[in-house]
């Protein structure tokens, strides 16, 4: 299989990107912190909305999993305070 580079980011508006990698378990996690979008997302901690405006975490692996293409598509948005209980 070829290798891909695995630090691959999404595009980002012109703002400094605050990222960081976070190990759960035995997975390793891209872990950047957004300001606020314009859309609502769902967030898998705690199943409720991500407002439009709230600050909250884009999480993606690092190692994709074997159903995906890229290790990107896999990427979820989540409350803060949901990732970090998630520890
Ligand atoms: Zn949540």
């Amino acid at each position: 299989m070829p290798r891909r580079p695995t630090r691959r980011r999404p595009p980002v508006s012109g703002r400094p990107v605050n990222e960081r990698i976070e190990t759960r378990g035995s997975t390793e996690w891209h872990v950047r912190a957004l300001a606020g979008s314009d859309k609502s997302y769902r967030c898998p901690g705690c199943h409720q909305a991500i407002h439009p405006g709230a600050g909250h975490l884009l999480i993606w692996p690092v190692h994709k999993s074997l159903l995906s293409a890229e290790a990107i598509d896999e990427r979820r948005h989540w409350h803060t305070s949901c990732w970090q209980r998630r520890l």
